[in-house]
C-alpha cells in the first residue's frame, strides 16, 4: 500500500474570528492511500489548541509503515499500530483513520454510511458558522446564510451582546452559541446565558476554559438550555468526567482521531444519556465527508467547514437548505477536483 500526502492552504472566504483568535487561512494535510488500484482519502486539519500543527502532522506521518498488502477487514489492527506510533497527534490519526475507511469502502464498493447500517435520509441539518465580527460583517454574513435554517455564533469576547442584538434585529432562525472557553467567571457566564435564553438561543457551548468543570456544573444547574463540551472533550476516556457537567458533547474526528473512536464515543454517550453533536475545523471535503456518513447517528451538525473556505480540493458531499446529503458513490463519496 502506497501512502503519500501533502500540505493544503485553505483558503476562508471571510477572515474567520473566534474567542481565541483570527485567521485569513488553514493549512490542511491531504492524505492518499493507494493500493490494488484503489485510491483512499484523508486529512488532517491540525489545531495549535491541541498541540498539533501541519509540520507535526508531516512529522507523524513520516513515521508511518503500512503492510504492503491490505485486507479491508484488518483495518482496525493497521489503526492500532498507527496509534502507538506517538501519543496525541489525533489530527494526524485521523487523516490514516479517514483514509483507511475510504479505502476500505471503495474496496467494498459500498458507501461508508451504508457499511454502517445507516440511512442517508437520517442526516441532521448542518448549522452554518458567523464569526467574531463588525455589526456591518455580520448582517451580510447573515444574508450569505440565507438558505441556512440554523446559524452558529460565536460569543465569548467583548461585545458579543451586540452581535446577538444585530443578528436577532435581523432573523429569528434557529441560533447556537459557542464561546470556546471566553468567559473566565462563572458568575459572568451565566448572566450571558440567562441573557442569551432571553435571545432564544437553542444551546451554549464550551462556556468556560476545559478544564473548569465545577464552574460549568455551577452553571448546568442554573441554566435552562442544553451546555454542549467542546474543548472539554477529545477522546472516548474524557467522557466518564463530564457526567452531570454538560448536557451533551461536540464530537470531532480531528479531536478524538478519526472515526473509530468516535463511533465509540457516540455508543458511550449515548449511554450516558448525551446529547451528541458532530463538529468540524476548518476542513475540506474529504473531512467533512467522513464526519457527514456518520452524521445520522447524532443530533446536532456543526459541519461546515468546506463551506467557509474558497477552494475546497474535493467535492462529492453538499447541503440543501442546511439538509447534509449523502451520495451513493463508494467510501466517503468525494473525488479530488485538484491536479495531482
Ligand atoms: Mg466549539
Amino acid at each position: 500500500m502506497n501512502l503519500t500526502y501533502k500540505e493544503y492552504r485553505l483558503q476562508l472566504k471571510h477572515t474567520f474570528s473566534i474567542a481565541r483568535g483570527s485567521s485569513d487561512y488553514r493549512d490542511t494535510i491531504i492524505v492518499q492511500l493507494e493500493h490494488d488500484g484503489i485510491k483512499g482519502s484523508g486529512e488532517a486539519a491540525p489545531l495549535e489548541r491541541y498541540g498539533e500543527t501541519a509540520s507535526t502532522v508531516i512529522e507523524f506521518l513520516n513515521q508511518v509503515r503500512l503492510p504492503r498488502v491490505i485486507d479491508p477487514i484488518k483495518i482496525a489492527a493497521i489503526l492500532d499500530e498507527v496509534d502507538v506510533i506517538a501519543p496525541d497527534n489525533y489530527s494526524a490519526k485521523a487523516a490514516m483513520d479517514i483514509a483507511l475507511h475510504d479505502w476500505g469502502g471503495k474496496r467494498m464498493g459500498v458507501p461508508l454510511w451504508k457499511m454502517w447500517g445507516l440511512n442517508k435520509n437520517n442526516t441532521p441539518l448542518t448549522s452554518f458558522t458567523i464569526g467574531i465580527d463588525s455589526p456591518d460583517m455580520i448582517e451580510k454574513k447573515i444574508q450569505e446564510a440565507d438558505e441556512f435554517p440554523i446559524l452558529k455564533v460565536k460569543v465569548g469576547v467583548p461585545g458579543d451582546t451586540e452581535i446577538i442584538k444585530t443578528i436577532r434585529k435581523i432573523t429569528d432562525k434557529t441560533l447556537r452559541a459557542d464561546a470556546n472557553e471566553g468567559w473566565k467567571n462563572k458568575e459572568d457566564a451565566l448572566d450571558k446565558i440567562l441573557w442569551l435564553e432571553e435571545q432564544n438561543i437553542e444551546l451554549i457551548e464550551q462556556p468556560m476554559p476545559s478544564d473548569r468543570l465545577d464552574d460549568i456544573e455551577w452553571i448546568k444547574e442554573r441554566v435552562h438550555i442544553p451546555i454542549i463540551a467542546d474543548e472539554s472533550v477529545k477522546r472516548l476516556n474524557d467522557l466518564p468526567r463530564l457526567r452531570g457537567v454538560f448536557d451533551g458533547i461536540n464530537i470531532k474526528l480531528m479531536k478524538c482521531g478519526g472515526i473509530r473512536e468516535a463511533m465509540k464515543m457516540i455508543n458511550t454517550a449515548r449511554e450516558m444519556g448525551l446529547k451528541i453533536m458532530l463538529g468540524c475545523m476548518i476542513e475540506s471535503s474529504v473531512g467533512i465527508a467522513a464526519a457527514a456518513n456518520l452524521s445520522p447517528l447524532v443530533d446536532y451538525a456543526d459541519l461546515d467547514g468546506n463551506i467557509l473556505i474558497s477552494n475546497d480540493p474535493f467535492e462529492g458531499i453538499s447541503q440543501s437548505k442546511g439538509k447534509l446529503l449523502l451520495n451513493d458513490e463508494a467510501g466517503l463519496g468525494v473525488e479530488s477536483i485538484i491536479p495531482r
